[in-house]
């Protein structure tokens, strides 16, 4: 049966984790044409949508990938109302933030878009900031060359 509430209330639920995507799969959680322009001819690909009992490449972070990720959190795109907790701490905190020189920025609900090679928008959940931090998530090298771009 379909919730009866107007989305803006469903959007007040519990925290929940988020969807799971594989790397550099078509984005598909919001509609692409908010990561990239209807005309451009440009792919919106999925980074960092990880989900609990995935394997996960981990490895250490390419030096300054994480301040450059988190800077990209301070400006991030489709904001919800909605937040996600994270999938893979055994008890996730219902709010995640990190701190990023003055600045504490709060992931989990909106997301990071980075461009890439010609034609590629990457798409990823603030959460992966936590994600590389806390549980050594290694995403796909050229994302962390276009991020290392930015
Ligand atoms: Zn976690």
């Amino acid at each position: 049966m379909a919730d009866p509430r107007p989305s803006s209330a469903r959007e007040h639920q519990t925290p929940c984790v988020v969807s799971w995507y594989a790397d550099l799969s078509p984005y598909t959680y919001l509609d692409s044409r908010r990561v990239v322009a209807d005309d451009d001819g440009a792919t919106a690909l999925n980074i960092g949508w990880l989900g609990a009992g995935i394997r996960n490449p981990t490895g250490p972070a390419h030096d300054g990938f994480l301040p450059r990720l988190l800077e990209l959190a301070r400006h991030s795109h489709n904001q919800t109302r909605g937040r996600h907790i994270c999938a893979l701490c055994d008890d996730p905190p219902a709010i995640i933030t990190m701190t990023h020189g003055l600045h504490r920025v709060g992931l989990g609900s909106s997301e990071i878009h980075v461009p890439g090679g010609e034609g590629i928008v990457y798409a990823a959940p603030t959460m992966i900031c936590h994600y590389v931090a806390a549980h050594e998530y290694l995403p796909p090298q050229e994302f962390v060359d276009a991020v290392m771009r930015t």
